[in-house]
């Protein structure tokens, strides 16, 4: 008996192929067995070298956040010496500063995923706050869909943590005097760019250098657009603004303490008067620092703490400010959420809101006798204007001949139609005319919005004293639609008195940004309807400069003693005598004269740098061409969005009967076309 083997030995020797098979089986064998056992391991070892030095390079970072901050604890400690009037950081608040988008990724990355964390358990989560309205874009849908936020629910700790201390800084124009003034190298200081970025918690702050980096890391703009952390400082509206045209990021939650100090009774209109007022400390806010370069790559010690402590005294000043907020309510029940009852009011609140807001607070508190500070505050141009009781809906009714109800209209139009003999009055009480005419088209007829007679009162409080009409498509982009639209929009022109006029005035700001962001057409910076001639705009500068410090040049003779003391005693305040000599050189060149007099610099000064840009288009004509562009639809869209934003951002309570966000928008002379034909014009634009 042969054995297996043998047999398969055997066997293969008789088949050639199936021998050539089984060999190379076995030599694949081999192969996988290298490839496995050395190559795989080779890749290995290189990941893990990839990974070590992903690694080393966050040691890095950190090892040189820990040099740096460091540095500046020593530089602190050194200075505690020095200058002792003015407010100093504690030595425990640690302060970060981040020049790449690495480093600020990973530190401030941290700081937001410790906040998230205490908001993880959705009791604890606290309520979103916009900008200035509560809405949220969602950024999924092309359209802007404004979402309202959900209300909020306890919060331990009172919600501080969420609270940021916010500030921003950048290049100041003005500061021509540290700059070589060099007439081939003209440097733009005109660029608004933000530079510096401050956010400050109860226990760190952190200078974010935003002018090193190419664009805004991702951890800060993931603070910077979460409406639950509240951004709070002084004037943060304009912060939020630069920070916005530098990135086209949109703040959200940010609260301006001037407006809550005023609520509190704490005098002050900046962060240096309200430190002063609220925590009885002084900011050193020497010009030297303020309008130094934040644009620098290595800020300087006097920098940095000024940087910090702005942002750290603005959440500080939140938080004394807010307990004494708390302590005034007496009820339990009040003190729930009340940091966000707080901040919800203010969030883009204008100065006029708040005396009335205060004054009903003090009522509800049975607290009149208020002491303090309670001066108007300066009555606007508009209030002072606008008559206190005004009727502006005359409710007066137009009939067809076949006595149809066609709209509700102004005495003005009644006295239109009657002086001309195209109508007759019916009826005294309400006033109402027949047309002695059958009208073209239906009118308003059966469009119960149009026949209600309205109330002449504001449609979001209700108050009946000083209302005016309201555009909810800003007049900034109403002027450019078709007049077909604009005179049949009395739907999107509605009552509001002046203090509501004010609030939706700077929520409207905010949705522009949105509106220029969804049509990709950026806001202008108010120098683009010019052409400036930076050169010349220089020189004038200068030439100011050397004729407000003449006198102390010895040049004119004719100055008395006295006035030569006082220019001299201005001058020498200013600028140093080799400076302004060198400032006076640069003058003569550019007028080609040996010698300069006040006259010359008259001259001089009559010159306008800024020339009118005829190629100028505004921002809001150009995103009312692609409205128009995208027809019908385009256009009740971008109609539609703002009477969305209206309705979001003051919560109207006394809309007249029958509007609606989604009302059709008259666009063919205000006669609507038969509605299977409106229907084809818009499905014939998709
Ligand atoms: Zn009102």
């Amino acid at each position: 008996m042969r054995t297996i083997s043998q047999k398969l030995i055997l066997f293969l020797s008789k088949n050639q192929k199936l021998k050539y098979f089984f060999n190379t089986s076995i030599l694949l064998l081999v192969f996988y067995w290298i490839y496995k056992n050395v190559l795989i391991k080779k890749n290995k070892n290189k990941n893990n070298n990839h990974d070590d030095h992903v690694n080393q390079k966050i040691q890095n970072i950190q090892e040189n956040q820990k040099t740096t901050t460091q540095n500046i604890q020593n530089k602190r400690n050194e200075d505690t010496t020095t200058t002792k009037n003015y407010f100093k950081l504690s030595n425990d608040i640690k302060i970060h500063v981040l020049s790449t988008p690495e480093e600020c990724d990973l530190i401030l990355n941290e700081f937001y995923q410790s906040l998230l964390l205490k908001m993880v358990d959705d009791k604890n989560s606290p309520p979103m706050i916009d900008g200035a309205d509560g809405v949220i874009i969602n950024q999924q849908q092309t359209t802007t869909e404004l979402l309202l936020f959900p209300n909020c629910n306890e919060i331990n700790n009172d919600g501080l943590d969420f609270i940021i201390g916010f500030d921003a800084e950048w290049g100041n124009p003005n500061s021509i005097f540290d700059d070589k003034i060099d007439d081939k190298t003209t440097k733009t200081h005109y660029n608004h760019k933000v530079a510096l970025i401050q956010l400050s918690s109860k226990n760190e702050t952190f200078l974010i250098q935003v002018s090193q980096m190419e664009k805004i890391p991702i951890s800060l703009e993931q603070i910077l657009t979460d409406p639950r952390l509240i951004k709070v400082g002084v004037a943060v509206s304009q912060d939020a603004a630069t920070i916005f045209q530098t990135f086209s990021v949109v703040t959200k939650g940010y609260v301006d303490l001037v407006p809550i100090a005023r609520l509190t009774n704490y005098e002050g209109n900046g962060l240096a008067s309200l430190a002063l007022n609220v925590m009885n400390v002084t900011l050193n806010k020497s010009n030297k620092i303020r309008c130094g370069h934040w644009e620098n790559k290595k800020l300087s010690n006097d920098q940095i703490h000024y940087a910090a402590a702005d942002a750290w005294v603005g959440r500080e000043i939140f938080e004394i400010m807010f307990n004494t907020y708390k302590n005034s309510k007496t009820d339990p029940n009040d003190k729930k959420d009340l940091v966000y009852t707080l901040c919800r009011q203010f969030t883009g609140a204008s100065f006029k809101s708040i005396n009335k807001l205060k004054n009903r607070e003090n009522n509800n508190n049975g607290n009149n006798n208020d002491n303090t500070n309670n001066k108007p505050i300066k009555e606007n141009m508009l209030k002072k204007t606008v008559p206190d009781k005004r009727v502006l809906y005359d409710n007066c009714l137009m009939y067809s001949p076949d006595d149809v109800l066609l709209s509700s209209i102004s005495k003005k139009k009644v006295e239109w139609y009657v002086s001309r003999q195209l109508a007759d009055i019916i009826k005294e009480e309400p006033l109402s005319i027949k047309l002695k005419f059958q009208p073209h088209g239906e009118g308003h007829s059966g469009d119960q919005f149009y026949l209600a007679s309205k109330e002449n009162i504001c449609v979001v409080c209700g108050s009946t004293h000083k209302i005016l009409r309201h555009s909810m498509v800003p007049h900034c982009y109403r002027q450019y639609l078709p007049e077909e639209i604009k005179s049949h929009s009395s739907h999107d022109v509605i009552l509001v008195c002046c203090d509501c006029h004010a609030i939706l005035d700077k929520k409207n700001q905010i949705m522009k940004m949105i509106i220029s962001q969804q049509y990709n057409v950026p806001i202008d910076n108010e120098n683009k309807q010019f052409i400036t001639d930076h050169t010349l705009l220089k020189i004038t500068q200068i030439a100011s400069i050397v004729k407000n410090n003449f006198y102390s040049t010895g040049n004119n003779n004719n100055i008395s003693e006295d006035n030569l003391i006082k220019g001299n005693k201005k001058c020498k305040k200013n600028i140093p005598d080799e400076k302004l000599e060198e400032m006076k050189k640069i003058v003569m060149e550019y007028i080609g004269k040996e010698e300069i007099n006040v006259e010359d610099l008259d001259e001089i000064l009559k010159l306008n740098p800024k020339q009118k840009n005829e190629n100028y288009i505004p921002h809001e004509k150009k995103v009312i061409d692609k409205v128009l562009a995208m027809g019908e639809k385009g256009i009740f869209e971008f109609i539609r969005s703002w009477r969305k934003n209206f309705v979001e951002s003051v919560q109207p309570k006394f809309l007249p009967e029958h509007w609606s966000i989604d009302k059709v928008v008259c666009c063919d002379n205000g006669h609507r076309k038969p509605k299977d034909q409106r229907q084809k014009q818009i499905q014939n634009q998709e």
